[in-house]
């Protein structure tokens, strides 16, 4: 189900440039990620308008945990999830958006013109999936690996063939 949580409404932002606005999210939970736990995802959003067809969004202590399975010994464990900061920015079209992109080293996001709101939903996602390692160790493996230096690279070479480029 779509939580309509991560909805912002951006209106008066938009009308009076340079105006910021920061607001807290706790306990957001998204179909998105597979494994997320129940207590969801945290974190602080920051908004800043740049003018009137363009907000700069900053995420900050982007906190959640995903139930995961270890790529070594493959039992579940829990990844703790800590993004301290995701930067990205919301235009009014995508048109603009389309312009803009090739040259910005943000992301870029589309701002819902009909009501003025943003959907932080892609943009929380995102700042989590970036954080996904390219091999998962439970912290029993993490340790055993840290023991054995050797089987570390073997066991590095061995889990980049099951790495998926998204
Ligand atoms: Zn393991």
């Amino acid at each position: 189900m779509k939580d309509k949580s991560f909805v912002i409404k951006v209106g008066d932002l938009l009308k009076e440039g340079w105006k910021s606005d920061s607001i807290e999210f706790e306990w957001k939970l998204t179909s998105e990620l597979p494994g997320l736990d129940k207590k969801g995802i945290s974190w602080t959003v920051v908004l800043k308008s740049l003018n009137q067809d363009s907000l700069y969004v900053s995420l900050e202590d982007i906190l959640c945990n995903i139930e995961d399975v270890c790529d070594r010994c493959w039992t579940s464990y829990t990844r703790k999830i800590e993004n301290p900061e995701y930067i990205a920015r919301f235009v009014i079209d995508e048109k603009i958006k389309q312009e803009e992109q090739e040259t910005s080293e943000e992301e870029i996001f589309v701002i819902n013109a009909r009501d003025e709101s943003i959907d932080l939903e892609p943009m929380v996602v995102q700042s989590i999936k970036l954080q996904d390692p390219f091999i998962k160790h439970c912290p029993k493996c993490e340790e055993e690996i840290a023991d054995k230096p050797d089987e570390d690279e073997e066991e590095e070479f061995i889990g980049r063939g099951n790495i998926v480029f998204h």
